[in-house]
């Protein structure tokens, strides 16, 4: 009988071990990813999670014949000795000089896109097309790496912070951020919406955790096709209780962006190196008012007529802003007109026309969109009504603010969007996975 002992017992030797197998027999299991034939020996590439591994072939090194089955993105398990090799610049690197190749699994077809030379060279609708054999290519798959730092970084620093996780229903009676983004879905006859944000929910979890924070995606019906706008996409979250003031939140997102960008630098170098990305330092980030900013904008910029809001010029015009005067790729810009940010948001009661809210700009492009919220109900319950809403559909959302609730605020931050400004990609589809935007919902 089989027993189970949960025990996974390591059968490929990782590269980052080769150094302590010099001259001895060790097995690696991988994708073959590139063969280069030099007609007496062959260059064998193998692709593991996270590595690839040069092995080669040689009718000397043992009695195994390499044969024409052995393909590219043919799974294999390869069994050779670990030699030291030399570079160029003289680094250590180490190969394989291999003794046997057992063909594991043979594909079916030839892929339809290069994927074995240091990066896919097609058009990027291509490469979103075929997705699942893109992402192979090791400089594709090292984007998502790098995601998964962030969120892990994100994830760790609030954990240190006392924040529990949460995860919030995505299909709601109502969207949280307003607008005409929502998408509708018909549930068993009613209409209900996919979820904009998991705002209404976080708050209702501050008087129970005091701070809370979620990682997932979040769905948004963007009517123009824009290199910054996905239908769906990942949004990190927190929300915290008995703030002083909305620059409490601000100080949190600059400690868990600070940690992000250490541990990217430290756990994830492989993949920083690999796609050459440029991590920020970060000291303090400095902070401008939006009236303050929108002055300079109009002194320096031509064609201002929206005085409400930034236009994405003026986003990056500050970006340069912010990196002259303070040298940080970072700037956060506070108190955005009352009339531009959504009803829970608190007006600030020295000055009603504008709220205690901020977004934060990276490379002069806005990553974040947080503030302090509402927690008195009767203010809560006036906001809605001077806006026009009917407080009765909120019921279930005003029990937080009825039953009592700290002052508090939260912060939304864009993954895809912090991933491609990292990378400096003009496309925020690059940071995508699986993108889902206004024509595509495949792959
Ligand atoms: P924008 O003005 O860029 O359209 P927004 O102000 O409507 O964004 P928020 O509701 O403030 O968006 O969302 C918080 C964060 O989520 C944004 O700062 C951004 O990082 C990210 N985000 C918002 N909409 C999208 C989208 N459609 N695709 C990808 N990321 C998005
Ligand atoms: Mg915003």
């Amino acid at each position: 009988m089989q027993e189970i002992t949960g025990v996974i017992s390591q059968t490929s030797t990782p590269y980052s071990e080769f150094k302590n197998h010099v001259g001895e027999v060790v097995t690696i299991k991988g994708a073959i990813h590139n063969i280069r034939d030099m007609s007496d020996f062959a260059f064998i590439i193998v692709r593991t999670a996270r590595e690839l591994i040069q092995c080669v072939y040689s009718p000397e090194f043992s009695d195994y014949r390499l044969t024409a089955e052995v393909t590219e993105q043919c799974s294999a398990k390869i069994t050779g000795k670990v030699v030291k090799s030399e570079t160029r610049d003289g680094s250590e690197r180490f190969e394989l000089q291999i003794h046997n190749i057992e063909l594991l699994s043979v594909p079916a077809a030839i892929p339809p896109v290069v994927i074995s030379k240091k990066q896919v060279n097609c058009e990027l609708s291509v490469n979103l097309d075929y997705r699942p054999v893109t992402l192979r290519n090791p400089k594709e798959r090292a984007i998502f790496k790098i995601q998964e730092g962030i969120q892990r970084g994100f994830r760790e620093f609030l954990q240190s912070q006392g924040f529990t996780e949460i995860h919030s229903p995505k299909i709601n009676f109502a969207g949280a951020e307003g607008g005409t983004n929502v998408f509708k879905l018909d549930y068993f006859g009613k209409t209900v919406f996919l979820a904009q944000s998991p705002q209404l929910y976080k708050q209702a979890l501050v008087p129970v955790y005091e701070r809370v924070f979620e990682i997932a995606p979040v769905f948004r019906a963007e009517h123009h096709d824009t290199s910054r706008h996905l239908n769906e996409y990942i949004s990190m979250d927190f929300e915290m209780g008995f703030i002083d003031s909305f620059y409490d939140i601000m100080n949190m997102e600059t400690g868990a962006l600070k940690y992000i960008m250490q541990l990217l630098k430290t756990e994830y170098a492989p993949e920083v190196e690999l796609l050459k990305a440029e991590i920020p330092e970060i000291g303090t980030i400095p902070c401008v008012k939006f009236k303050d900013a929108k002055e300079l904008c109009v002194k320096k910029l031509k064609n201002i007529t929206d005085m409400k809001d930034f236009e994405p010029e003026e986003e990056a015009f500050l970006g340069k802003w912010a990196k002259q005067q303070f040298n940080s790729d970072f700037l956060f810009v506070t108190h955005y007109l009352s009339k531009k940010r959504p009803f829970y948001t608190m007006d600030d009661p020295e000055d009603p026309e504008v709220t205690l809210s901020f977004d934060l700009l990276f490379r002069g492009i806005e990553i974040t969109s947080g503030g302090q919220r509402i927690h008195d109900y009767n203010m809560q319950v006036e906001k809605m009504k001077k806006l026009g809403m009917n407080p009765d559909e909120f019921e279930t959302y005003l029990m937080l603010h009825k039953y009592g609730a700290p002052p508090h605020g939260g912060l939304g931050l864009g993954l895809e969007r912090l991933t491609m400004h990292l990378l400096g990609f003009k496309n925020v589809r690059q940071a995508a996975m699986f993108p889902r935007d206004i024509n595509r919902v495949t792959p």
